[in-house]
């Protein structure tokens, strides 16, 4: 039995929206899951194999990047770099989610490549980690041709993602509902492109594809890179109950348009956040973190909030057992603070005041896996190890 317990915490943020944050500064985490949350009183009688002193600083989930494009390894074609993956959990992430993986350098476009793409990607990151981090990969790319027995075996083989819906070669409301429909029976989470084409091959998608289409996740309602018109944002806000994706790399008009209208509307449950890279926009190791500022200091989301769009709001979507901290998750945690020289006094001020927190511990299955982010400015106060 391996145990770990976190102490002196000066405040946990949850990942839960209606309830961000927490009595208590001391968490218990046994077998690399949450035991328990609560004062000192809960080590009374633990023996603990590890203990980390978070020395008055703020301890949340670790962050899910909901919008990630992968390909293999810890590398990517789109923008010929290494070790982004690793670069991210320096950032804060524990866990990505595959969007679909077209950066594949000549991805096979029929029924069987497609299907052996995804289940060959899902089953290489269920046996690589990079840092500890979780990446769900193989995104099934819907291909004309795909048809419902496809959709079972893939299933049998442990696929659970279809990609955003346009990025293959079906695209109309026609031919993508069926397989869709297909997708969710046998257990599936479908994402879906939203607004103008990114990429030569790919497709402009409109809310009224995709309320015809219904998938399980909007991608990026902010646009990857290009929006929808607000008009038509309102339009899925108020016509499904859809999970809403901001990502890093979008419309910063139209994410702050969406926050502010599901604030208003007491719906901000339906925020996850994604990066939406490696794209053409680049790799941002700390673009999960920067959208929460972006939320923060300029659409008036509270910090601890904002932390749980890009945490228990993602684990909800897709079925997650982790990013909250309760008794029973996984325990994956990141130890933050106010950056040196920042004008807020704890990570929470600081998040809302504009500024990156530093990352000075990321805990994955209860194992320290970074001790101070080589990505975000150093913490005014460091966690340590006793
Ligand atoms: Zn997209």
């Amino acid at each position: 039995m391996s145990t770990m317990a976190v102490t002196n915490i000066g405040a946990i943020v949850s990942g839960d929206i209606n309830k961000p944050l927490m009595e208590g500064d001391t968490i218990l985490i046994v077998d690399g899951k949450i035991r328990q949350i609560g004062g000192k009183s809960i080590l009374e009688g633990v023996m603990a194999g590890q203990v980390v002193d978070a020395r008055g600083t703020t301890v949340i989930p670790g962050l899910i990047d909901s919008h990630t494009h992968p390909v293999l390894g810890d590398f990517t074609p789109r923008q010929k770099t290494l070790d982004y993956l690793d670069s991210s959990v320096h950032g804060g992430v524990t866990t990505m989610i595959s969007a679909g993986e077209p950066h594949v350098p000549g991805r096979p476009k029929d029924p069987a490549g497609t299907k052996a793409l995804a289940v060959l990607v899902h089953k290489c990151f269920k046996n690589y980690r990079p840092t500890g981090l979780k990446v769900h990969g193989g995104a099934l790319i819907l291909e004309k041709g795909l048809e419902e027995k496809d959709f079972a075996e893939l299933a049998e083989a442990g696929v659970w993602l279809v990609g955003e819906v346009g990025l293959g070669g079906v695209k109309t409301p026609e031919e993508a509902a069926p397989m869709v429909e297909w997708a969710k029976k046998y257990g599936m989470k479908v994402a879906m492109h939203t607004g103008g084409t990114s990429i030569p091959g790919s497709s402009t998608v409109t809310a009224d594809m995709v309320l015809k289409i219904n998938p399980s996740v909007v991608s990026h309602i902010n646009g990857g890179t290009t929006a929808i018109p607000t008009g038509e944002v309102e339009r899925l806000i108020e016509e499904s109950d859809l999970p809403l994706e901001i990502v890093q790399c979008g419309n910063p008009r139209v994410a702050d348009f969406t926050a502010r209208r599901l604030k208003e509307k007491g719906q901000l449950h339906r925020i996850i956040l994604g990066n939406d890279s490696p794209s053409g926009s680049g790799i941002i190791p700390l673009g999960i973190l920067r959208t929460i500022v972006q939320l923060c200091s300029l659409s008036g989301i509270p910090a601890e909030k904002a932390i749980a769009m890009a945490t228990g709001n993602t684990a909800r979507a897709f079925n997650l057992n982790t990013s909250v901290i309760e008794p029973g998750r996984e325990a994956d945690l990141v130890i933050i603070d106010a950056p040196l020289g920042s004008v807020g006094s704890d990570a929470l001020a600081a998040i809302e005041a504009g500024d990156i927190p530093g990352v000075s511990m990321v805990i994955i299955d209860g194992i320290i896996r970074v001790k101070v982010s080589r990505n975000t400015p150093p913490s005014k106060r460091q966690a340590e190890i006793k």
